[in-house]
This record gives structure tokens, C-alpha cells and sequence, in this order.
């Protein structure tokens, strides 16, 4: 029996377009009298028929949001979150690093997008982020992808810089600058720490920005987050300062704030701290006339009020573990014995995980899932351990011999995954002031 998704039908000169799931559980594209798999050509002729299930770019906009989905399968339960949310999606948006563990490819990662949006009929505007990109390689190769957002991810460089060169000294020396009130002064310390921390980075984003970005091919965000270096609002000012003198435009910058933003689980550090060093952050990014932007923002709750004050309700969060834990949560609500398997499997490659991610999570904390009856299973979802745990070891369960049944359990479920979703999500949203 063959199920219509309501919301995607529409009118076409080809006559009517819709998706529908076959009776062996596939979805399809009713197109021109044909139906048709959901392949990539298939996406592209969505895309070039109905401009709204192509992505645009959208990080001018004052609010948006990344939900990136790791799996292929998150997608309407994204779309459905921003249905009458105040904000913009970056409904794809993943990084090279995702890629490698997941082996998807960009196209991989937009076709998804696309199709959820016919799927749901959601005619709003939407991203695709090329986030975290290091190299020219990348670069390109996410452009060509058609990334209507380029993030460059500039920790390689950090630490990498020198002296400040006469020009900056007879810039920046003994001066003090204003934003919004903030007096921002630099030292001869101040500066030279400015130049040595960054001065390497902010030559790779010019080079990068004139290959690539100044003939207006995406929009661009400056990321110098992932690094153990705090960027402190001085720091931040002569990043901007030093790119607007050099031409560059950017939509957005991610600093690294001070206090922990580890994966998975909220913001570890002085709240109080962390808002004082926002106002200056967000003062400083609006006098350059950009938005902030804050990455690892899965589940990074007690912040988002600061976040939605402090900014003035201009801003850019990015969030991703966060709908792979919930696609986890429902394993373990569905399938407790195969859950307790791929736990198993996470625990041994937790040490070669970490490697590529930030987390603190002690196992030792994690209780036994043997020791818990399945209806408490999921529970451990909610414990910082073992959600760090899980979020980390995504490439290696996806690579494992429970790839198939995790999909088919995921596809069979999939409207009380999109539930998950829209509870988890719905609260960011919601205490972003965008809910
Ligand atoms: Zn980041």
C-alpha cells in the first residue's frame, strides 16, 4: 500500500509532484506521471523545479539555526521544529569530520535536506554549511557541492602567528577603541599576543576569502573555536578590525568563550563570567555589523537566555550530537538489548574517540546498562557520561555491524523520533526566544 505525504503535494506544470512511501517501506518521487527513487538526480531535479527545496543563504538573516543530522533521517523532524519558529534553518550543514566518520558526502547531505523539505512541504528559506573547513580542498569541494554557507575552521593556525607588523603597531598601539561603551585598549602585550595568536589565522581567511568567497559565491563564517585558546573580546576586536581592513566580508564570527562548551551537554563555567565576556563579544560584533555565532550549542540550555538577550536576538547556533543522542535515545526505547550491545561497542572505542572531540566524560560514572531494566535504559541519555560517550562514538557504531538494524529501527519509528526531536529541539528554541 502506497502512503502520500500530504504536505508535499503540489501543482506543477508537469503536472501534480508528490512523495510517497511504497508499500516495501521506500520513499519516492511521484514526478511527470513516473514515480522515481530518491536519488541524487531526482534531488536535483526537486531543486531545479521548486526553488524552496533548494538551500539559500540565510546567515544574514537575525536568527538562525544549524540542526545538523548526522544520519540522513532527522530532516523532517527539523523542519517541522522551524515550521513557525522565529529563526532560519541550516537544515545541512556538516563537517568534513562528520563526513569521514559517517562516509557521506556533501551531496549526501543536502539531497537529505531537500527531500525533507519537499517531504514536509516547508516552504521557508533554508542553509547548507560547508562547517569546518581547513583546507582549499575543502573549500572547493563544498562549493561545488553548492554550500550556500563556507565556515573556515582556522584552529590549525592558531598560535601560529608573529610580531605585529609597523602598520599594526601604528594601528593598535597605545590606543583605545570603543564598542557600544566597552573600551578595548591595547598594550604592548595585548597586541603582540593578538598577532602571535592570530596572526596566521587572519592570513589564511584573507587568502581563503579572495580565492574563494570575495566574488559573493556563499556566505562566510569565521570560526576560531575549536582551540583550548580563549578568545578574549580584545582578541575578537583585532580579529574584526584586522578582516574589515583586509576587505573581507563576513556574516558571522564563533569565538572560543571562555568556560567549557563540550559536546553533548551544557555550558560547564562561571555564568557569570560567561555573560560579561558576552556583552563585549556580541558589542563588538555588532559594531562591526556581523553576528555572533555559537558552535557546540547542542544542549548548551542555561546559556541561550544570555545568548538571545546579549546578542539583542541576532545570532547563529550550531547544534548536531544533539539529534544523533536523541536518534540514540530512541534505540534504547525501542531496542534495549541491541542498545546494550552498541553501549558495549562505544565503551571499547571511547579512547581512539576522543581523540577527535572535546569531552571530559568519566566512564566510570556510567552505570552498567546491564544492571538496568530496559525501561530505565534510556536514561542514560540524560546523563552528561554516557551522552558524551555516545555522541562521540558515532562513527564507529555507524561503521559497525548494527548500521542496518539502527536504520531500520530508526525508519520503522521515525514519527517518535521526530517527537524526540521536537521536545529536545523545541526547547533550545524555546529558550533562544525562537520557540
Ligand atoms: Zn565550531
Amino acid at each position: 500500500m502506497m502512503k502520500i505525504y500530504d504536505k508535499s503535494i503540489c501543482e506543477h506544470e508537469a503536472g501534480e509532484i508528490y512523495m510517497a512511501r511504497g508499500g516495501d517501506g521506500r520513499d519516492l518521487l511521484f514526478f511527470a506521471g513516473a514515480f522515481l527513487p530518491l536519488d541524487h538526480a531526482s534531488a536535483e531535479l526537486l531543486r531545479s523545479e521548486l526553488p524552496w527545496t533548494a538551500p539559500s543563504r540565510v546567515l544574514s538573516l537575525p536568527r538562525t539555526f544549524g540542526t545538523g543530522d548526522r544520519l540522513g533521517i532527522a530532516g523532517p523532524g527539523h523542519v517541522r521544529c522551524f515550521r513557525s519558529a522565529d529563526a532560519a534553518p541550516v537544515l545541512a550543514q556538516q563537517s568534513v569530520r562528520e563526513l569521514t566518520f559517517t562516509g557521506r558526502t556533501f551531496a549526501d547531505v543536502l539531497d537529505a535536506a531537500t527531500f525533507a523539505v519537499f517531504r514536509e512541504g516547508f516552504r521557508r528559506p533554508w542553509g547548507f554549511d560547508g562547517d569546518h573547513l581547513k583546507t582549499s580542498g575543502e573549500i572547493e569541494s563544498a562549493l561545488r557541492s553548492g554550500c550556500t554557507m563556507i565556515t573556515i575552521d582556522c584552529s590549525e593556525k592558531i598560535g601560529r602567528g608573529g610580531e605585529p607588523s609597523a602598520e599594526q603597531r601604528a594601528l593598535y598601539l597605545g590606543r583605545r577603541f570603543e564598542a557600544e561603551g566597552c573600551a578595548l585598549e591595547f598594550g604592548a602585550e595585548g597586541l603582540g599576543r593578538c598577532t602571535a595568536v592570530y596572526g596566521a589565522a587572519i592570513e589564511f581567511i584573507c587568502g581563503a576569502y579572495e580565492k574563494y568567497l570575495a566574488g559573493g559565491a556563499a556566505d562566510f563564517e569565521i570560526s576560531i573555536d575549536e582551540t583550548g585558546t580563549p578568545t578574549t573580546p580584545l582578541e575578537h576586536f583585532f580579529v574584526a578590525s584586522e578582516l574589515r581592513r583586509r576587505g573581507v566580508r563576513f556574516q558571522t564570527l564563533a569565538p572560543r568563550f571562555g568556560g567549557e562548551f563540550q559536546k553533548g551537554v551544557d555550558y560547564r563555567g562561571s555564568l557569570s563570567d560567561f555573560e560579561a565576556e558576552l556583552q563585549i563579544h556580541a558589542a563588538v560584533a555588532r559594531s562591526f555589523g556581523y553576528k555572533l555565532s555559537i558552535h557546540s550549542g547542542s544542549d548548551k540550555l542555561s546559556i541561550f537566555p544570555m545568548i538571545a538577550r546579549h546578542t539583542q536576538g541576532r545570532f547563529h547556533v550550531k547544534t548536531s550530537g544533539t539529534s544523533w543522542l536523541e536518534a540514540m535515545r530512541l534505540a534504547a526505547m525501542m531496542e534495549p538489548a541491541l542498545y546494550r550491545r552498541i553501549h558495549a561497542l562505544a565503551l571499547s572505542e571511547f579512547g581512539e574517540a576522543k581523540k577527535h572531540y572535546h569531552v571530559s566524560a568519566d566512564l566510570s560514572k556510567i552505570p552498567e546498562p546491564a544492571a538496568l531494566d530496559d525501561a530505565e535504559l534510556s536514561s542514560l541519555l540524560d546523563m552528561d557520561d554516557a551522552r558524551q560517550l555516545i555522541h562521540i562514538a558515532y562513527g564507529p557504531i555507524l561503521k559497525s555491524e548494527y548500521r542496518e538494524s539502527l536504520y531500520s529501527l530508526w525508519r520503522e519509528h521515525e514519527e517518535d523520533y521526530f517527537a524526540l526531536l521536537a521536545g529536545h529541539l523545541g526547547r533550545h528554541l524555546r529558550l533562544l526566544g525562537i520557540g
